[in-house]
């Protein structure tokens, strides 16, 4: 069984709406021509969503569970609240289906190399793992500047056995990673396939790769209805590029009931400058870049705005076009939630019910914490917690500003210096 995607089908060209498209390079159309043919090919074949369904459960522990949460709605005083466990993956986030969907496309298309952009580094660990899995030659381009930042992750690709190339272009982080990465693939393209890491990008990436992570939402419907025998009122997702909140959102589109919420980094507040809220608050401008046409944090003259976020996975200037215009029909609400209500609402997750939501998921946590409070005791609501938080201790630590932390960094640098 898939997902009811009918909201998610674009029109010719690959919009939603007004938002989408392809703008890329003329020798790029050939090769996203042929990435569109066999995607709409493996859609028509059921045998290829069984294939994906079979290698999840087999390889990265899928069907991840509903977890209902009975401390924590007892703290909160109103709607039951329970969680799609994402952070179960392999590689501990949602970005493990994405990736090996691609991965098994790309298998059936012939390709032997995959090439991938990534920000903070968990797209690149998760697709250096598939390359591994499925044995594809693996190349990762990641801003010199994020290399510097985050070489837990550089680290993990390079012993999985990908290259990782760090870019020195522009400001040296993602963006011009993802114009590297097309440049590679301008050159490779007979031989390799870019596996886009979100919802964003070119036709066909936004609705290919909504369609795969529809298995979080399609799993998560049939768990609701067996765990608690109704479809829950408010679905709760965060929204980086977009890829879990499509994914989750794509299970419940069509139940007119159950409210969508995507929810954004407002950061240090929506008013300080220092944030990545596109939609939510209405700072965002729809313009064209990156190959597609969204809504941006940008100025009248198109100059992109520094964006911020604690959560690094949520620190991007676009939005998935399918969510943009889904916004803008009403179907999705947008709230944003900032760095402080998202560290309470990581530690009362922790406190409450052990589990360890990554920063990213932690805002749809603190969204549901704002507004369970409101909704009676005979109401449900689901959150998607996209990610686990342990892999990301560095970051976490640093969020709730642990002196204990500190003091073992410093010690373990003291003992290198030696
Ligand atoms: C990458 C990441 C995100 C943001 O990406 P989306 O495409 O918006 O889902 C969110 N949560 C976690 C745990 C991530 O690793």
């Amino acid at each position: 069984m898939t997902a009811q995607l009918s909201m998610w089908e674009p029109s010719p060209g690959g919009y939603f709406g007004e938002f989408g498209g392809s703008f890329v390079p003329e020798v790029l159309h050939e090769t996203l021509e042929e990435v569109r043919e066999a995607f709409e090919a493996a859609r028509r074949d059921p045998g290829f969503w069984r294939l994906y369904v079979d290698t999840m459960a087999e390889y990265a522990g899928r069907p991840t569970p509903v977890t209902f949460c009975p401390n924590l709605t007892r703290q909160l005083g109103g709607a039951q609240v329970y969680v799609k466990r994402e952070d179960l993956n392999h590689t501990g986030a949602h970005k493990a289906n994405n990736v090996m969907g691609q991965g098994l496309l790309a298998q059936r298309m012939g390709k032997k190399r995959v090439i991938a952009e990534t920000g903070a580094g968990q797209h690149g660990v998760a697709t250096a793992t598939m390359a591994a899995r499925l044995g594809f030659e693996c190349t990762i381009y990641m801003g010199a500047e994020d290399v510097e930042r985050q070489h837990p992750n550089v680290f993990w690709m390079e012993q999985l056995g990908a290259e990782v190339v760090a870019v020195t272009d522009g400001t040296r982080t993602l963006k011009d990673a993802i114009n590297a990465c097309l440049r590679d693939w301008a050159e490779s393209m007979a031989d390799t396939h870019y596996v886009m890491g979100t919802v964003c990008g070119p036709h066909p990436f936004p609705q290919m790769v909504t369609w795969f992570q529809s298995i979080i939402g399609t799993e998560a419907r049939a768990q609701m209805l067996d765990a608690a025998g109704a479809l829950p009122d408010a679905v709760y997702a965060c929204v980086g590029g977009g890829s879990n909140a499509s994914g989750i959102f794509a299970g419940f589109g069509e139940d007119a009931g159950v409210e969508l919420v995507g929810v954004e980094a407002g950061g240090k507040g929506i008013d300080t400058g220092q944030h990545a809220a596109r939609l939510a608050g209405g700072q965002g401008r729809t313009g064209v870049a990156q190959g597609y046409r969204t809504v941006f944090l940008q100025n009248d003259e198109g100059l992109m705005h520094d964006t911020y976020s604690c959560a690094a996975g949520l620190d991007y200037i676009g939005v998935g076009p399918i969510l943009a215009h889904l916004g803008q029909q009403g179907r999705i609400r947008f709230e944003s939630v900032t760095d402080a209500e998202v560290v309470d609402a990581l530690r009362l997750a922790m406190r409450t019910e052990g589990i360890i939501p990554a920063l990213e998921s932690a805002h749809a946590f603190a969204a549901a914490v704002r507004e369970a409070p409101h909704l009676s005791p005979d109401q449900r609501i689901l959150v998607n917690q996209s990610g686990r938080g342990d892999k990301d201790i560095f970051t976490v630590a640093d969020a709730l500003d642990d002196e204990g932390w500190r003091e073992f960094i410093r010690q373990r640098a003291a003992g290198y210096a030696r």
